[in-house]
């Protein structure tokens, strides 16, 4: 781990990082390299947990091109001295902020959509100007050796290099002295990766998760928000971060609601064995999963087979917020409904918890709609849709709170690799010798005017 840091370190110093041309070359030939292996990369997230070649593309593969197209569109833009207006104070100089790359960056990637959250902040990164090392979560194996197979064989290692591994060697290189730390996993780990940085006061992106609300206000389209929703929750099989982690539904609506989830969730593109619905990554998720079942609550499904590692979609009724299901992000495909009276006291249960990575608000009263905008603080989030915030990389995407540190996408990410370099610019032609000693009465006054005070 030391000498891949030190070898980096030194490359990082021959600035050869800096030069945009040399970042924008790495970013197509990473686009290059991930086009001819599509097929490879299909078949490792296929049979780690049997994620389509439908899902692979658009929620994996497509973001990445996205990425890697805005940013050489935009690079030299982005990496542009700025020129911002000087103060009288400083007359005649000029003023102007240089974004400079932050230096070796350590990216640990999630398991739930291995190829998008370790290429995604490691495009932002080159993009910067910085070199990578790169975690991907060791879960889904095939992916993680694939990612670390075409990475290592064809960049230097001293400037792009994938370390596979789990938490001893995770706990091995956040040791060492990295420039930047971009974490994407859960709050807990977050915790650790943060201590860790604290050591050598790096800068951290933490990409964490929690349980993001999805309000259902009125039934003024209630079959497109159940599509929408429906989709969103069971989309990998609820392992989304920004997945809607439990619906909160005026008590008035809520028995539509039911009978519409039900009837949307059993077509037939969400029946076990379809392979359009994703496993669940490990035996010890399922199980987790299992605790929060409450058989009585089942309205719909409930069911998982550890042999195939499938969990039935579910859908659970009259859930309140001291159930075992309500206690932790659920991050998998199990939806629990809870209906409520008063606005204000949903809103107000909300805010009791720790702060979302989304919220997602269905109704066509634009009043409420901006009232649960205004009063919840959350990551990002859609009105009358979800989850696909993430996919308009012109809004940063991160989160707030226990959610989550910083955030990236588009320039976002470059933001979140660089560090903007103030200057101030001064000629040597006029020196007006007011705040030099003597301080007099006269220069007093002067400097007084001079700052408007
Ligand atoms: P995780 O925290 O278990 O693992 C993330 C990474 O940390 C992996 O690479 C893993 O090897 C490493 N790791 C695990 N334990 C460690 C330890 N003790 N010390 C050091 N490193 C360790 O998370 P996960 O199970 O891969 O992902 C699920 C979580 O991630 C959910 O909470 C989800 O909401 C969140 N998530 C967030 C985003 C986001 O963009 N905000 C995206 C995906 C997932």
């Amino acid at each position: 781990m030391e000498n891949i840091i030190s070898n980096q370190r030194a490359f990082f110093n021959t600035n050869q990082t800096k030069n945009i041309d040399f970042r924008i070359k790495q970013l197509q030939k990473l686009k290059t390299l991930l086009q001819k292996n599509e097929e490879r990369l299909e078949k490792a997230i296929y049979e780690d947990f049997s994620k389509s070649a439908f899902d692979n593309y658009s929620n994996e593969l497509a973001l990445l091109y996205l990425e890697i197209d805005d940013a050489t569109r935009n690079l030299k833009k982005w990496s542009a001295r700025k020129r911002v207006s000087t103060n009288l104070v400083n007359f005649p100089a000029r003023s102007y902020i240089i974004p400079e790359p932050l230096g070796v960056s350590l990216i640990i990637g999630a398991w739930n959509y291995p190829y998008q959250l370790s290429f995604a902040p490691a495009i932002a990164a080159i993009a910067a100007g910085n070199t990578v090392v790169l975690k991907p979560s060791e879960l889904p194996a095939n992916t993680s050796r694939t990612m670390a197979e075409i990475i290592n064989q064809n960049f230097e290692p001293e400037f792009f290099i994938v370390v596979e591994g789990g938490v001893q060697e995770t706990q091995l290189l956040l040791q060492q002295r990295f420039d930047k730390i971009f974490f994407t996993g859960s709050v807990p780990v977050g915790r650790i990766v943060y201590q860790a940085a604290a050591k050598h006061l790096t800068p951290v992106t933490l990409e964490l998760g929690g349980k993001s609300p999805a309000f259902i206000l009125d039934d003024k389209n209630l079959d497109i928000y159940v599509k929408r929703l429906v989709w969103a929750k069971f989309l990998n099989a609820g392992q989304t971060c920004i997945a809607p982690d439990y619906i909160l539904v005026k008590s008035s609506l809520k028995d539509a609601l039911i009978q519409q989830l039900i009837a949307e969730i059993g077509k037939e593109q969400f029946s076990i064995g379809n392979q359009n619905y994703v496993q669940i990554i490990s035996e010890k998720n399922i199980n987790r999963l299992a605790k929060y079942i409450d058989k009585n609550k089942v309205v719909y499904g409930g069911n998982y087979d550890l042999a195939t590692r499938v969990f039935e979609p579910t859908v659970m009724d009259n859930v309140t917020f001291d159930d075992a299901v309500m206690q932790e992000e659920i991050f998998g495909p199990i939806l629990p409904v809870i209906a409520f009276e008063s606005v204000d006291d949903v809103i107000a249960a909300v805010k009791r918890r720790e702060k979302p990575l989304s919220c997602y608000v269905f109704t066509q009263d634009k009043k409420l709609r901006d009232k649960i905008l205004h009063e919840i603080s959350f990551g990002g989030g859609c009105v009358n849709d979800a989850i696909m915030h993430i996919s308009n990389s012109k809004m940063p995407f991160g989160g707030v709170g226990e959610s989550g540190i910083g955030s990236y996408h588009g320039q976002f990410g470059f933001r979140t690799f660089s560090h903007y370099k103030s200057i101030l610019d001064k000629p040597v032609w006029l020196e007006s010798g007011l705040k030099y000693f003597p301080h007099t009465p006269f220069k007093f006054k002067w400097m007084k005017r001079l700052l408007k005070l």
